[in-house]
């Protein structure tokens, strides 16, 4: 194949230098064409200011040097064998050791290699590096003395025993873009002017050869650009066609909401108030509603909803009530009924452990149109489950479902009005990211009279005053909950720590108390009925595993206990703790420390430092970052190659507003001047396209 032939698409074993079995593993790394190759962009870019010499280097910290291999070779220990080079850069000696990959190692090194090496440094007998990743740097590659740019890029197993290591990628990403024609620009000079973005053709050659003084920040921006752009894209459109599928307009208004308004031993505040008001114009439109309702644990989220379904039976139109676990599913039927006392609304349960014909009893009245406010688990997803008319959906807890229950959702309706709760403060750049297509509203104010909960950690040996404490607490008329973690690697699971547990504190600390237990292994009728008996006091400690974990609520629960509370995150410790402070008497939270890591204690240590949701949820992504943070399900269809929502805020923004001004003008892309960018689009979320229903 003629250089001068080099297109895009192009598969990647007919580039120079590549050829069959490199093609084949490159393949297997996803790298099928030109084009994919184009945009493997390196890990990291080495230039002199990322090298340090090896005398200036410091014990535990990070560092990339740039050295050559003095000695090498394998060595046997009495566990097995090992790899050691030593390198110098002439200001000093520094020693490599690997104990795995020994044989890949020892092909791919000799003497005289030069190598840049990052690592993390350790003393032992001299300065040391173990398992540090190296790459080895040709002729030209001179960081230090010729100030060039040396891109590093990933490579793994099976690219390295076929040659590609960083020098093998170097070389065939140089030939590459030596015969690569101009790649075409998908944004108009416009449009780069207004962003003050580079061409795409300067970026992308930049990120991989930087040879033109401080375009390899702008070329950095403007790719990452493109990424945030095109997933903003994708979030546009979702809400314009969402916008554009219509429903029915809930524009009858009754004097019902303001009785029960009445009716509650408090007043709202003036953040659900405004909320309230958010989601009745929305629901007033005929297009449905996308809404996200965030608001910390003991908010008043549940009101709201109730208020809201209240709307959607007021127009003659049925409301689903969706919560991630049976005892939360059962609370909120408790509470819907509560308030809903005086009012002619019917309300059902609906759970997946419900007996057949209680079951079908319920289908068939929802199916008549009967039940006004269906309220349930997952179960409620199920096929057999129908609606005479669904107009309203609320799903508590949005962040236990995954991203994308919208799609499962609205079959049951046409285009029912969508309510999504969570407790989960979801830092601004990740909520438009992740839930981009959804508007936003914010309970930013906790009830009136509220006295933060106060929390402590605790090592083990003092659990005796926490429990006379307990006690003391009880005979105030107080309640608590002691809570066990699932316990992984150890014999116990959660279940036999919180049944053993029970036992123990009803014999010992416990015996003149009276005290529950609740796991979720017990049948529904069982946890009800422990459910309703601590609700109505007559349980004074209730020990539970994290069955407890969303949304119940006791205000007259003031202690929470939580055992091995090292082991939880952030995000679930907020939580758990969230389920007391509920009413107008001082809450205590405490965090008993059994094992900690060092994360671990860093984390018992933000909790005692703040209650506010926001900055636990800010730490708890620091941590974890944003995929664990959501969990596989939120965050599976987003795999940035070089953007980073931890360091991109201002440029999220940015792209965002550029692409749903686009959308806004050009709905469908259609415009010729469009074409490219609806290309690129297509070839990254066409799957995603098709599974959401919008074409
Ligand atoms: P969450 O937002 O965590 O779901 P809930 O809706 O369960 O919170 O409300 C927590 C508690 O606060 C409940 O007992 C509820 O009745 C009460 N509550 C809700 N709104 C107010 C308010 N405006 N003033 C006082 N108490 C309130
Ligand atoms: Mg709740």
């Amino acid at each position: 194949m003629a250089e001068s032939g080099l297109e895009f698409g192009t598969p990647i074993q007919f580039l120079k230098g590549v050829g069959p079995s490199r093609g084949s593993a490159m393949e297997n790394a996803g790298i099928s064409t030109v084009q994919d190759l184009l945009y493997y962009f390196p890990r990291r870019h080495l230039d002199r200011t990322a090298v340090t010499r090896i005398k200036d280097l410091r014990e535990s910290t990070w560092a990339t040097v740039v050295a050559d291999v003095m000695v090498c070779g394998e060595r046997r220990t009495r566990r097995g064998k090992m790899y050691e080079a030593t390198v110098s850069d002439k200001s000093q000696l520094l020693k490599l050791i690997w104990f795995n990959g020994v044989d890949y190692v020892s092909k791919s090194l000799k003497v005289g290699d030069r190598l840049a090496v990052h690592g993390k440094v350790e003393s032992y007998q001299g300065t040391q590096m173990v398992h540090p990743e190296y790459d080895r740097l040709s002729e030209g590659d001179d960081p230090i003395h010729s100030g060039t740019v040396v891109p590093i890029y990933p490579s793994s197993g099976e690219l390295k025993h076929v040659g590609l290591d960083g020098r093998g990628f170097r070389r065939i990403v140089r030939n590459m873009l030596e015969s690569l024609p101009e790649v075409p620009d998908h944004f108009s000079d416009d449009l780069l002017s207004q962003q003050n973005l580079i061409p795409l053709n300067d970026a992308i050659r930049q990120i991989h050869f930087a040879d033109q003084p401080g375009l390899l920040s702008k070329s950095i921006k403007r790719l990452k650009f493109d990424e945030h752009f095109f997933l903003q894209l994708l979030m546009a459109i979702k809400k314009d066609s969402i916008q554009r599928s219509g429903t029915k307009a809930l524009t009858i208004k009754s004097n019902n909401a303001i009785e029960i308004i009445a009716e509650l031993d408090f007043d709202l505040t003036s953040a659900q108030k405004r909320v309230y008001s958010e989601i009745c114009a929305d629901m007033e439109n005929p297009s449905p509603m996308n809404r996200l309702l965030q608001g910390d644990v003991g908010s008043g989220k549940t009101i709201v909803a109730v208020l809201s379904a209240v709307k959607a039976v007021d127009n003659k139109m049925q409301a689903a009530v969706l919560a991630p676990t049976e005892i939360l599913a059962q609370q909120h039927f408790r509470t819907f009924n509560k308030t809903l006392i005086n009012q002619d609304i019917s309300t059902a349960l609906l759970t997946g452990k419900m007996k057949v014909k209680e079951k079908k009893s319920i289908l068939e009245k929802t199916q008549l149109g009967e039940i006004d406010i269906l309220i349930g688990t997952h179960a409620i997803f199920q096929k057999d489950v129908e609606f005479k008319n669904l107009g309203f959906i609320v799903v508590d807890e949005q962040h236990r479902f995954g991203v994308n229950q919208r799609g499962g959702l609205i079959q049951k309706g046409w285009n029912p009005h969508i309510l999504a709760m969570t407790a989960t403060p979801i830092p601004r750049t990740l909520a438009i990211t992740y839930l981009g297509d959804m508007d936003l509203s914010v309970i930013d104010e906790l009830p009136k009279h509220r006295i933060p909960v106060i929390t402590k950690s605790v090592e083990p040996d003092r659990l005796e005053k926490v429990y006379s404490f307990v006690k003391e607490e009880v005979k105030q008329g107080r309640q608590c909950m002691v809570v066990f973690p699932l316990v992984e690697e150890s014999e116990k699971s959660d279940l036999a720590a919180a049944v053993e547990e029970h036992e123990r504190l009803s014999r010992e600390e416990f015996s003149a108390l009276s005290v529950g237990l609740i796991h979720g292994r017990m049948k529904r009728d069982e946890k009800d009925e422990i459910m309703t008996e601590f609700e109505n006091g007559s349980i004074d400690v209730l020990v539970s595993t994290t069955v407890i974990e969303v949304g119940i609520d006791v205000p007259n629960a003031t202690i929470m206990i939580v055992e091995h509370a090292d082991r939880f995150g952030l995000t679930q410790l907020h939580q758990l703790r969230g389920r007391v402070g509920r009413g107008t008497e001082k809450s205590y939270c405490i965090l008993v420390e059994r094992k900690a890591t060092d994360r671990g204690k860093y984390r018992l240590e933000v909790m005692e430092r703040t209650n506010d949701g926001f900055e636990i949820s800010d730490e708890d992504l620091k941590m974890r970052g944003p995929g664990e943070f959501f969990g596989a399900k939120q965050s599976g269809f987003i795999r940035y190659r070089i953007a980073d929502l931890m360091t991109d805020g201002a440029l999220v923004h940015q792209a965002r507003d550029a692409a749903f001004a686009l959308v806004e003008k050009d709905p469908h892309l259609s415009e010729v001047s469009h074409a490219l960018i609806k290309m690129r689009f297509e070839r990254e979320y066409a799957t995603y396209l098709t599974s959401a229903g919008i074409s």
